[in-house]
This record gives C-alpha cells, structure tokens and sequence, in this order.
C-alpha cells in the first residue's frame, strides 16, 4: 500500500487527466458492482466510502427484480464500499477514468462484511499464514466471444474451422492482440494468449503472484474483457458451457506456497516426483475438499455441463503429473517453478471465493498432514480409479454444507449468506422451463 496521501492521489490523477474514478466492488457471485465518482469527491469517499445495496440481486431479462435471499425479504439494506486506493490504475480505453477496488462494510459498526469475497480471501491467506506459508496463484482464464446474429449471438468468427492455437485463424478483428496491448496497459500480470479448442473461444494466462493480488487481477481480467468485447460490439461470455456441441471454459489455478525466504516449498529434488511433502500434503487437502470446493469452484448449474469424461475439464477427485485428464495437474516445472495446477474450476466462478476455497484446502492439507493417494497414469476418466466429483449444483452444496472443516476456515456467516443465494439458484431453475424438455416432449408425448 502507497503512504500517498489520498490529496496526493486527487493531485496526481488530475495531472494525468482523470476525473473520474470508478470504484469496483466484487460481489458474492462475482459480478462487478460499481460506482463512478468525480475526482474531487474522492478524499470524502476514501473516508466515509459510498452505499451499495447489500444484496447479490439482478434484474430478470424481463426486467424483473430476482428475489434472492438478503435481498428484498430483509429490506435490500446498505453495506458501504470503500476503495482501496492501493489498486487505482488508468483505465486504458476510458479516457479520463480510473479504476480501482472496493471492500464493503457494515454501515451500523463497519465492521468487514463477511459476505465481501475480497476480505473472505484475505482472511483465509492469513490462515496459511499461520503455517509460515504464503500462497501463491496463477489463474488462467479461457472464454467465448459472441459476435450479434439477428437478435441472438453466435460464436464470433466461427466460420474459419479454427482450432487450438491456430494463431491469427479464428481472430479476424485482432481481438485478442488488442485486448493483450490493453490489458499490458491495465497492468493486471497478462502474459500470453492464444486461441482455445473451441471455435471462438480464447485463453489470456495472468502472471502468478500472492493469492489475494492474483484474485484481483482475474477478477478485473474479466471485466476488461467483457468491456472490450462490449466495445467492438461483441460480448464475451465466461459461463461454464454455452454451447451443448463445445467444450466449457475453464479457471484453472496453479498454486505454490513459499516460505518467509520467498523459497517454494513445493520443490523437493531429492524426494519422489520433485514434490516436498507439503505439496503433497497440498494435493491431500484439494482432493479431500473437492466434492465441496466444487460449490465455490463450479458454482452454476451450467457448470456441471462442463465436467465429463474426455472433456479436457476434470471428472473426477483425483491427481496426475503432467495430465491433463486429471483434475489436479502438475506441470513439469520443479525448482522455484514446482505448482499444482487446479483444473476443477470454470470461468463463471467469483475467482476470490475459488482461490479462497482452494486456499482453506490446501492450508488444511498441510496442517492435518492429508496423504493424498497415488498420482493417476494415463487416462484420467475411469470411474473405478477414483471418486466422482459431484455432478450437478445441489450435490455441490451439499458437499459443502457437509465439510465442517472447510467452513470452518471459510466463516460461518459467509457460508451460509452463499449456499441461500445457491439454494435460491437451483429452486428458481427447477421451475424453468427450458428449450430441451418443449423440443423433447411437446411433439411426440
Ligand atoms: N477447456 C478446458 C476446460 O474447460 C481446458 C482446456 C485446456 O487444457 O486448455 O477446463
Ligand atoms: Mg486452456
Ligand atoms: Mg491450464
């Protein structure tokens, strides 16, 4: 955190040519929630912060207001956004606007609101902390652009028969060279990025760093791209699996931990696999927690589409070196370099509560010393090898409820706010009606 004064702040941007700063807060689902506000009223909200409403709710392509639990049926109360000045950069496709992020808390005590995903994350570093371990992430982030078709959307430039990093095939308007130059400008840590397996879906890999600062900038990675494409007149979509005859799109985490020398303790050289005991105790911790980190990790409906055997995305609770078909990857690197890669997550998820969930698993791998099974050889789909993990929403949450320790790391409070707003999720689509059962039993019962 900069000592800048926060006068100094209002200063410099002025000279840069801002007058405006928009304040980010990413709510419970992930949505970003904002509030732009002129400069000069910036010293009074970094102290007094601004009002939200509390409640994770949205409007209905009807135009409905969702009443979701927290919501409405408790008064759509207040919870007061403060920026943290520490994340200001220049948006670089808005001039004169900068961006920063948010933390809520309650207005009657402001105390931190147990529901804000910034500070659950926080708290749950802190935990590992406890151990003399910081956790580290490096997400990746894959997703579609859809480009209008009549009144629906199609995937974008999907005519080219594109396929996994073909390069410039499949990327007729330069979206992603562009919004690679933007995003070097935004300074979120995006390295690379290449088109995906999907026709019209792509990948932009985030550089690693402490969970909380790696958190963020997925999560602002996501809201850069949903505006860019916004600006081209495309829409980029992180859900699971829009499409039924494509694969989903993924958020995979790599996770290390180093110790207070900053040295990976992951990397073992002279042990089985190069992997230090705390990695596998690491590896114990996720797969243990899997069936209930897949509430945080897969947190839709949708979500279970993506999840099947040979899909590149995982199916079951289990781990492999350099395998892909498994659900905890190890990449080949060792030395400072030595991770695992989570691949249970996909794109829809709030990457603070994913990161966070994998943090309160790991973290209770290493204290409770987990073994973790043997890692998987070749294929990774095969039932009888290991457990399934679960495969739809209420099994989810079910798991989750389920995982005392687990919630325990994570707060009650927030556990239970998130599995209503989830209940609520599931009971509102099980009365919906959806296109498959009209086209399947309309006709011919
Ligand atoms: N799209 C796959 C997923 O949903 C991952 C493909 C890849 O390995 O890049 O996880
Ligand atoms: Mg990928
Ligand atoms: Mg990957």
């Amino acid at each position: 955190m900069s000592a800048e004064s926060v006068e100094a702040i209002v200063e410099r941007l002025a000279r840069d040519g801002v007058d405006v700063v928009r304040i980010g807060y990413p709510d419970l689902i992930g949505t970003e929630r904002g509030k732009d506000v002129l400069l000069e009223q910036l010293p009074e909200v970094a102290e007094r912060g601004v009002a939200f409403c509390r409640a994770v709710y949205y409007t209905s392509p009807r135009g409905d207001t969702v009443p979701v639990p927290g919501g409405l049926d408790r008064g759509l109360p207040d919870i007061t956004i403060k920026p943290d000045l520490s994340t200001l950069v220049k948006l670089p496709w808005e001039p004169g606007v900068a961006h920063c992020l948010g933390d809520a808390f309650l207005p009657e005590t402001g105390e931190p609101f147990s529901e804000s995903p910034r500070t659950l994350l926080r708290s749950v570093a802190a935990r590992l902390g406890e151990l003399g371990l910081t956790g580290v992430a490096g997400p990746e982030l894959e997703y579609f652009l859809l480009e209008p078709d009549g009144p629906n959307w199609r995937r974008y430039d999907d005519a080219t028969g594109n396929v996994y990093v073909t390069g410039r095939k499949g990327d007729r308007g330069s979206h992603l060279l562009r919004s690679l130059r933007l995003l070097r400008d935004l300074d979120i840590g995006a390295t690379m990025g290449n088109h995906e397996f999907s026709g019209g879906q792509f990948e932009i890999n985030l550089h690693h760093s402490e969970a909380p600062d790696a958190a963020d900038r997925a999560f602002r990675f996501k809201s850069a791209i949903k505006e860019l494409a916004r600006k081209d007149g495309l829409m980029a979509t992180f859900m699971a699996r829009p499409f039924t005859d494509e694969g989903g799109s993924g958020f995979h985490v790599h996770i290390s931990c180093v110790d207070g020398d900053g040295r990976n303790v992951f990397d073992d050289p002279g042990s089985s696999y190069g992997l230090s005991s705390t990695a596998l105790h690491a590896i114990g911790g996720i797969l243990a927690h899997a069936p209930a980190l897949a509430a945080l990790l897969t947190p839709t409906i949708n979500s279970y589409k993506r999840l099947g055997p040979d899909s590149l995305a995982p199916w079951l609770a289990d781990w492999g070196l350099d395998n892909r078909s498994a659900m905890v990857r190890i990449p080949p690197e060792r030395g400072a370099g030595s991770r695992v890669e989570v691949r249970l997550g996909d794109a829809s998820a709030n990457p603070y509560l994913g990161v966070a969930g994998l943090l309160a698993a790991v973290y209770l791998g290493i204290r409770d010393r987990v073994e973790p099974p043997g890692p998987l050889e070749g294929y990774g789909y095969d039932p009888a090898k290991a457990p399934v993990l679960p495969e739809s929403l209420p099994e989810a949450l079910d798991a989750f409820e389920a995982d005392a320790a687990l919630l325990d790391v994570l707060g009650k409070e927030f556990a239970t706010a998130y599995v209503a707003y989830k209940r609520h999720e599931v009971q509102r689509f099980s009365r919906h009606v959806t296109d498959w059962e009209f086209q399947e039993y309309a006709y011919h019962l």
